[in-house]
């Protein structure tokens, strides 16, 4: 009997690894045509000013409508994309669509806010990264004020000269950057002050049970007390409803971003202007 069941959970083992396998096999082959196939979208998301409630700025966040398997969420295949390189180019394609997209909002005649793009720790260590970031701000010419990256913690794992340096050069640009998913990784805020990060973006886990969770809230109003202090910005990622937002205001949270405001949505589908009770 124990052999038996052995032999079944092998089964179904090698099954959901198989899956796993061709999963990353074809998505890797599909992504070499995705953007000459224009299958690349973003979508934006506001981010408010939680004390004026006035637009500061817009999260670019990708999607990827497959021919025949339809939309991808980001999290399925961005990793297969920093394991074989391809983010370098999906990066590019990222970075220049979102700096187009706000100057287009400027051309517009919208007041500027910022536009925030994800950027991987593998496009960060190449030694190219900085001219990449610069001559796509020269070709959208989007000033570079209105240009956040975001990174995450891992970031700060790679302490090399090279990242160290491009952080530098970013920011003398008048780039700004922020580190994303704040609290999941093992940074101490002393660390972003070095590195001069201008935010941090509080993760959406730590929101989301802020209401019930003693942890959730004690968590929450350490990183915003200690980051204030440190003269370092604080999004709160993945405001669903009016309990949260009220929190977040008592303990002087900067900015949020979440459903409770808007999803993501298509550039075209945003109503300007934001403002005040415009969410
Ligand atoms: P992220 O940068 O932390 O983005 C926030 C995620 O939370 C987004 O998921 C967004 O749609 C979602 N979200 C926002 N507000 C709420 C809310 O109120 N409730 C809930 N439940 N979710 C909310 P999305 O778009 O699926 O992106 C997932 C992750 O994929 C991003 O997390 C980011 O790490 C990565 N990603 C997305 N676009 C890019 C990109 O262009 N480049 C890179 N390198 N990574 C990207
Ligand atoms: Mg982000
Ligand atoms: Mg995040
Ligand atoms: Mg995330």
């Amino acid at each position: 009997y124990t052999k038996k069941q052995g032999s079944n959970n092998f089964t179904i083992y090698s099954k959901e690894l198989d899956f796993k396998t061709i999963f990353k096999v074809a998505v890797e082959k599909d992504l070499k045509s995705a953007i000459e196939n224009n299958e690349f979208e973003l979508f934006y998301q506001p981010i408010v000013n939680l004390k004026t409630e006035q637009l500061n700025g817009m999260e670019a966040l990708l999607r990827w409508t497959h021919p025949t398997l339809g939309v991808i969420p980001p999290d399925n295949f961005i990793p297969i994309s920093e394991e074989s390189g391809q983010i370098i180019s999906i990066g590019k394609w990222v970075l220049e669509t979102a700096c187009r997209q706000n100057k287009e909002w400027q051309n517009a005649g919208h007041p500027p806010f910022k536009v925030c793009v994800n950027i991987s720790t593998i496009q960060l260590k190449r030694p190219d990264f900085v001219d990449a970031v610069k001559a796509i701000l020269h070709k959208t010419e989007l000033a570079p004020q209105w240009l956040e990256l975001e990174v995450t913690e891992s970031i700060l794992m790679e302490n090399t000269e090279v990242v160290k340096d491009s952080l530098r050069q970013l920011k003398k640009l008048g780039i700004s950057m922020s580190i994303d998913d704040f609290g999941t990784g093992y940074t101490s805020l002393s660390y972003l002050r070095q590195f001069a990060f201008d935010r941090v973006k509080i993760d959406r886990s730590f929101i989301e049970d802020i209401e019930s969770d003693l942890n959730g809230k004690a968590i929450t109003s350490s990183i915003i007390a200690l980051a204030h202090k440190l003269n370092i910005g604080v999004i709160a990622e993945g405001i669903e409803n009016e309990g949260q937002l009220g929190y977040l205001r008592d303990e002087l949270c900067d900015e949020g971003q979440g459903y409770y405001f808007s999803r993501p949505m298509p550039a075209e589908k945003h109503i300007f202007p934001y403002g005040s009770k415009n969410y």
